[in-house]
């Protein structure tokens, strides 16, 4: 049985923020519909797994899942436990706008079997919310952390943004030293990304709004990972912070170069060195998932070289390269090719050997394109 990780994109939120260009969907008279498709893409997807893979993790993504009812949640999590096969510690995250939660919700949450909560901050600035759109409050948000530790929940994560308009490095510092003060297992800490297409991305075109340059945001990026880790967070990848033993299976999943299943809108998906995504629009993926059960789209096939190439890149970029896995998932032919070189760059000090895991040293970091580029 292979290890995977379930992905389930709820792709409706309550409003439009002006950074964001995820696909997602205002209008509330399509969610029961929405639901009923994706138990019908679930079943396919059942027939194709259940005696090859098993699942550690579910993360709802989206948009905002948590926009649905305890019920609504409940009901998916219910039949994929029904219909794919789990670990009896299955992970199951719920990215959380602090705006649609409630103390009585979380509760009601956490009874259904949510055990993770992935809470979008952002920002502990009022105006950087209202800058950003946000449907909550600073003072929500923080309620919002505290409430789910009541109701239960001891795994948080909190996402935060950097390089926001008019964020001086004094002010993402306290953004850091508060998130650190909360009771929370994880850091997210992204730098805004202007996408095309988004409100923002046009404010900074028509120079309604100056977004500092790059050596600004390095410079914040290397404030987060030195105070973060201060802290007792480690980086395990590039912009996710944890407490030991508290990584996000679904990320390390992605790094770890695990199978993946993505249901719903949008979602992405890699299984059996065959990698795709599903349709976007709700109406062409509810129509084809109709049609035939499912709605996946650009179909890529891995071959054997690019797999380990790509396991080995991932890896190294995350938590090293695992001697033994790499062996079991694709034999030691990577390894007596690149032995010559492997202790050329041991010997000068790029990587370290320990407990069966080659790990880029921080000399190792800083020239790993080039140590990828050289292997063969
Ligand atoms: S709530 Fe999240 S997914 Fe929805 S528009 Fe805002 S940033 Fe995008």
């Amino acid at each position: 049985m292979k290890n995977s990780a379930l992905y389930i994109h709820i792709p409706f939120c309550e409003q439009k923020c002006i950074y964001c260009d995820f696909y997602s969907i205002i209008t509330k008279n399509k969610i029961d519909g929405y639901l009923e498709t994706l138990l019908i893409e679930m079943n396919y997807y059942s027939g194709l797994l259940r005696d090859t893979h098993i699942f550690s993790s579910i993360f709802f993504g989206g948009g905002t899942p948590s926009l649905m009812s305890p019920s609504y949640i409940s009901k998916i999590i219910t039949t994929a436990k029904e219909l794919f096969n789990f670990t009896d510690d299955v992970e199951i995250t719920l990215e959380t706008n602090p705006g649609t939660v409630n103390k009585e919700k979380l509760v009601a949450l956490y009874e259904i079997g949510v055990n993770r909560l992935s809470i979008g901050i952002q920002s502990f600035y009022e105006e950087d919310l209202r800058f950003l759109t946000r449907i909550h409050s600073s003072q929500a948000a923080r309620q919002t952390v505290f409430n789910a530790v009541e109701a239960g929940f001891n795994n948080i994560n909190i996402d935060l943004i950097f390089n926001l308009p008019k964020q001086t490095k004094e002010k993402w510092f306290y953004n850091l030293i508060e998130a650190a003060k909360l009771p929370v297992t994880h850091i997210s800490a992204y730098s805004l990304i202007l996408e095309p297409g988004t409100i923002l991305n046009k404010m900074v075109i028509d120079n309604k709004v100056k977004i500092e340059d790059a050596d600004f945001d390095a410079d914040l990026y290397l404030i987060t990972i030195e105070y973060l880790t201060s802290k007792g967070f480690k980086q395990y990848e590039v912009s996710n912070f944890a407490l030991p033993g508290y990584e996000c299976r679904h990320n390390n999943a992605y790094w770890q170069y695990h199978d993946y299943l993505g249901l719903g809108t949008y979602s992405h998906s890699f299984i059996n060195n065959e990698r795709w995504k599903n349709l976007s629009a709700l109406s062409l993926y509810s129509a084809a998932i109709e049609a035939k059960g499912s709605a996946k789209i650009n179909i890529e096939k891995i071959t054997d070289d690019e797999a380990v190439n790509e396991y080995i890149m991932l890896a190294l970029r995350s938590s090293g390269i695992d001697i033994i896995e790499l062996v079991e998932m694709f034999g030691d032919n990577w390894l007596n090719r690149n032995e010559k070189y492997l202790e050329v760059i041991r010997a000068g000090g790029f990587i370290l050997y320990k407990e069966n895991r080659i790990s880029l040293t921080k000399k190792g970091y800083a020239v790993c394109d080039e140590i990828l580029v050289n292997f063969k």
